[in-house]
């Protein structure tokens, strides 16, 4: 007799019915677990947006299972946590094996290796297939390099695959990279008609769940008022074919650009769905290469969005993996300040933070810029403890799941690596933020003021920090520019920054 008895356990960013943890699925005795955990959207204060989306998405793919006849166990609302739910189901079952997708959380994936040893049951973690590069490869790739750049992991990821290359090797267009082309503002009069991307009226299982959340989670923060998110993969393709037909040829030269009350932009709105696992990056980078062709789209745009996804999703997920569970604990500048109360509100006087804050509460989403330099960009010239600036991202946007949340956020917005896999820190002054968006146009705030009532907090952070860490910066040659301009300012107005930087630093609560 055959006592073998496998279980799959099918995570909610896993949804994918072609996925690897259902690849051999054996319908006579195989089982499959999904467990809704309210635990695992307490751990960090989540949006209720985010929570609505996973539960949604998740009872989707659950009833999709059911019509396939696959026998699924659907543990709804349970009150333990998700390894807690599963240990009862194994001894109950007397489980032999278990079988799953590595997990988006470092912590997950320790916990599951821990209850296999516990319960002295086999444990299959398949590797995620939803990405290009694989682990291996991935430290391969790094092996013997004293810089982890960005640029030639993508140059790598696009000769492997062959994307945009021509058959001898060399990029299209003569440029690995069309950066430069790609950071423009909206014209001074404003953005002007953005054609809209499809967004998606709940149906009754999405309006059921978001009665859940607002009941179960009612403290939590963010609003469901603007709930339009694909919960299913037939949803998500459908995304995505709208935004390569009408979207792709504007997201390129505006993906750097802010306007206030504009806040999806030309930007895909697809990470979501990418990271519950509804569409594939292979199919996400075959629309927009088709779409190239099909539309004559300008090859700067097509090339900026695969960088996206061939580059930096692959990169940020590679780092994850490498540096955890370090990465986590990191904090190169020993910075330890709490995180301002009005992150979770939006009631700030700075017009930029308010609206990118704002937009984050009412939708779950802001753009990659808002992120980096807007509320990243204050967080870490504020000197907040980077592990509850971590914390905030990853409760507070739909699409974050700590393998890509983390490595953006400590390594690439709060240099919190001490520059692990980028040059120089992310960091700009209120000018920045003039020049990509009209945010100082409204704000009580003069963005060029370095010090005094009308200083825009931002701009005296920003000479403060250079000012404080100025021999470190002109140590690296790339950030060596930075503080050529302190020069301009005379020690008697560096002392003044310095002084107002030490007072906007004891009353961030009030900003
Ligand atoms: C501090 C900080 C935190 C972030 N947290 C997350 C997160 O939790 N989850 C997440 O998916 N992205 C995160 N990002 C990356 C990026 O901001 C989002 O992927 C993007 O804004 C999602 O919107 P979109 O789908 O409209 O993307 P688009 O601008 O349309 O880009 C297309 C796709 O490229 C991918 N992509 C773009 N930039 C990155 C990047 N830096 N890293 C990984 N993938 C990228 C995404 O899959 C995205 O859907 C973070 C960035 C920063 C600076
Ligand atoms: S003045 Fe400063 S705080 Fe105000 S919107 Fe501009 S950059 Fe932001």
């Amino acid at each position: 007799m055959n006592s073998l008895k496998r279980l799959v356990l099918i995570l909610g960013d896993q949804l994918d019915l072609k996925g690897a943890a259902l690849r051999d699925f054996d319908f006579k005795t195989d089982e499959v677990v999904m467990i809704e955990s309210i635990p695992e959207a307490q751990y960090v204060w989540s949006h209720k947006a985010k929570i609505a989306l996973f539960l949604s998405a998740m009872r989707h793919f659950a009833k999709s299972l059911k019509e396939l006849n696959y026998p699924l166990e659907y543990i709804q609302a349970s009150p333990l946590s998700i390894v807690a739910a599963l240990k009862e189901k194994i001894a109950q079952e007397r489980i032999t094996h278990l079988i799953c997708v590595e997990p988006g959380e470092w912590r997950l994936k320790q916990q599951l290796e821990e209850l296999a040893k516990e319960l002295s049951i086999g444990l299959e973690m398949r590797e995620d297939d939803h990405f290009y590069c694989s682990h291996q490869e991935f430290i391969q790739w790094t092996a013997g390099k004293k810089e982890l750049r960005l640029e030639y992991f993508y140059r790598l990821m696009r000769k492997t695959h062959n994307i945009l290359v021509d058959s001898e090797g060399n990029p299209e267009g003569g440029q690995w990279n069309f950066d430069q082309d790609n950071r423009k503002p909206y014209p001074k009069k404003g953005p002007g008609m953005i054609e809209a991307p499809v967004l998606f009226e709940p149906d009754l299982v999405t309006k059921e769940v978001l009665e859940f959340v607002n009941a179960t989670y009612s403290d939590h923060p963010g609003s469901l008022d603007d709930f339009w998110w694909p919960v299913t993969r037939e949803q998500a393709l459908e995304a995505l074919e709208y935004f390569v037909e009408y979207r792709l040829r504007n997201f390129g030269i505006f993906q750097d650009a802010m306007w206030t009350d504009t806040p999806l932009g030309w930007h895909s709105i697809l990470s979501s769905s990418l990271n519950l696992k509804l569409l594939n990056p292979r199919e996400v980078i075959n629309a927009v290469l088709q779409a190239w062709k099909k539309y004559s789209l300008d090859l700067s745009t097509v090339e900026g969005f695969i960088r996206q996804i061939l580059g930096w999703r692959e990169f940020v997920r590679g780092m994850y993996y490498l540096d955890m569970p370090r990465m986590a604990k990191d904090n190169y500048y020993g910075h330890q300040r709490s995180l301002p109360k009005w992150y979770w509100t939006g009631k700030t006087d700075m017009a930029c933070m308010k609206d990118a804050i704002g937009q984050t509460l009412r939708y779950g989403y802001a753009h990659h810029i808002q992120r980096l330099m807007v509320t990243g960009n204050f967080a870490l010239l504020s000197e907040i403890l980077p592990s509850e600036v971590c914390d905030w991202y990853l409760a507070i946007y739909v699409d974050a799941i700590e393998w890509v949340e983390l490595p953006n956020t400590a390594g690439m917005a709060l240099f919190a690596n001490g520059g692990r896999f980028t040059s120089k820190p992310y960091i700009a002054s209120g000018a920045y933020i003039k020049r990509m968006s009209n945010y100082c146009d409204s704000c009580k705030y003069k963005p060029d003021v370095r010090f005094g009532d009308a200083a825009c907090p931002i701009t005296t952070l920003y000479w403060n920090f250079l000012i404080k860490h100025r021999s470190q910066f002109e140590s690296s040659p790339r950030a060596r520019l930075m503080t050529a301009n302190l020069k301009r300012i005379s020690d008697e107005d560096q002392k003044s920054i310095v002084e107002h930087a030490d007072q906007l630093l004891n009353n961030l609560n009030n900003l």
